[in-house]
């Protein structure tokens, strides 16, 4: 971005202290971290539980930064190019709402229980080939990584994509306000952060929060194989824009999209939807999941009118941001699907899926761990996982954590004994990972973020 002090003090709704002295410094972009100064660059100081920006004020200056925000009930501000404001964050949320609207890019919200950074990297792979794109960077989805992400778009960027993450009610909203979607989507409803919400339903509610601050005309496309949206949307109580479009996508044929064909093909899918017509689609990703987020992807990249050779050259430039179902080759010829990103037990059935629909493996087996911050239903949930678990989708499951115990139990039901094994230590699970598997064999990582089964995938990883 290129604003000057005086201009960012508007845009902000702020005072810059000295207008005659700083009024036409240039300010290149914003930043929040005080331990990496960026030059010629606003520095506003947020307040945590920990730590209070504002005690870095005076270096950032120092180390270069254009000038810095500061919050007023935080005593006399220092000397120097100083903008006071209310609240340092609502005065960030700001700068990224005012920097929107001045720039002409058109926005995409993606939202859900699970699939937002992988559905935000089709979207960008295949949007990227036909115009120039912003999207959030990792998973910088919160009241803070959201306007980041913004400000740091170049002007002349044609659409930005943001993820919106969310741990409770109303965070969605004031994401959604903030960005004012032309276009928004609804990956899913899950059970990720049940503990929090208490109910699917309420979590169906936090979600279509996206619509709320979505353009008049906006398009929001959902998950139709969620009754909760469609309810969720119906209820009085639910705030949509003026003239909403909608549009669903899944499984199910009552969509106004779904596959009509899918195929496993050389680490990937290919397959065929209702809308694409008789003309295959190559994913590079595992999982019937991933077909369900390519839909959406392909309902926004219609939308802004890609063509249709585009799509196929985008989808085979994706690249995902890493542990989504991960193809790693592990010692002794060891196939690893490294999905240890994180989990809750819609992303693990569809982990579970993955594995049932892979062929020409000598043993298939899954490695997965606890499931955390499900509430009070967290056993019974991890048993759910176990009995979805049959002979027929793999012939092995290794359970490690106290909850995943509460797994083993589940597969146990269906599943003979000795292909059931729990795990207290990531030693012992590599241990008799080495000296049970062989080449032929593949292994799927899954677990909670908390648990960071990935030290086990790195253990077994062929030395590069
Ligand atoms: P977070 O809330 O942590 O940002 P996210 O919504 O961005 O998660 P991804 O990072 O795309 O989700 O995927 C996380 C995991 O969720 C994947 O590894 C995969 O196992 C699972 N997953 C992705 N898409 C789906 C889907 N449509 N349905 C079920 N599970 C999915
Ligand atoms: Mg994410």
């Amino acid at each position: 971005m290129k604003r000057t002090m005086a201009q960012l003090a508007e845009m902000c709704g702020g005072t810059l202290t000295d207008v005659a002295t700083y009024g036409d410094v240039g300010v290149e972009g914003v930043f929040t971290d005080s331990r990496k100064p960026v030059q010629g660059s606003l520095f506003i100081p947020l307040v945590g539980e920990r730590f209070d920006g504002h005690e870095f004020v005076q270096t950032c200056v120092e180390k270069g930064a254009a000038g810095a925000l500061w919050q007023k009930d935080h005593g006399v501000a220092p000397q120097g190019a100083v903008i006071i404001v209310e609240d340092t964050l609502v005065a960030l949320q700001e700068l990224a709402s005012s920097y929107l609207r001045e720039n002409k890019a058109s926005v995409v919200g993606i939202t859900g229980s699970n699939g937002k950074t992988t559905t935000k990297d089709i979207v960008d792979a295949i949007l990227s080939t036909t115009f120039k794109v912003h999207k959030t960077q990792g998973n910088f989805n919160n009241h803070i990584g959201l306007p980041l992400t913004v400000l740091s778009m170049e002007p002349d960027t044609e659409i930005v994509i943001l993820e919106m993450g969310m741990s409770g009610r109303g965070e969605i909203e004031e994401l959604s306000l903030i960005a004012q979607p032309d276009v928004a989507i609804i990956t899913n409803i899950g059970e990720s952060h049940l503990l929090q919400l208490g109910s699917r339903l309420e979590i169906a509610r936090a979600k279509v929060e996206i619509a709320a601050g979505m353009k008049p005309g906006g398009l929001l496309i959902y998950n139709g194989d969620e009754p909760l949206i469609e309810q969720v949307l119906a209820e009085p109580a639910t705030k949509l824009p003026e003239g909403l479009q909608r549009y669903t996508f899944g499984l199910q044929t009552d969509n106004d999209d779904y596959p009509t064909g899918i195929m496993n093909v050389q680490s990937g899918v290919a397959f065929t939807t209702k809308q694409s017509g008789e003309s295959a689609l190559t994913l590079p990703l595992l999982g019937t999941h991933n077909v369900v987020n390519c839909l959406a992807a392909l309902a926004v990249a219609r939308h802004f009118g890609v063509a249709a050779e585009q799509i196929v050259a985008g989808l085979s430039r994706l690249k995902l941001t890493g542990m989504r179902i991960e193809i790693i080759n592990g010692v002794s010829g060891l196939t690893m699907l490294n999905d240890a990103y994180n989990a809750s037990p819609t992303s693990m059935k569809a982990a579970v899926d993955v594995l049932e629909g892979l062929k020409g493996y000598r043993i298939k087996v899954a490695v997965l761990g606890d499931m955390l911050e499900l509430g009070p239903q967290e056993h019974e949930l991890h048993r759910g996982i176990g009995e979805y678990i049959t002979p027929d989708k793999m012939n092995m499951v290794l359970a490690y954590g106290p909850l995943s115990a509460s797994i083993a139990e589940g597969a146990r039901q269906n599943m003979p004994a000795e292909a059931v094994h729990t795990f207290e230590s990531k030693e012992e699970l590599t241990r008799y990972l080495l000296e049970n598997l062989q080449s032929r064999d593949v292994v799927l990582f899954k677990a909670s973020r908390g648990m960071k089964l990935e030290d086990v995938v790195e253990a077994l990883k062929i030395a590069p």
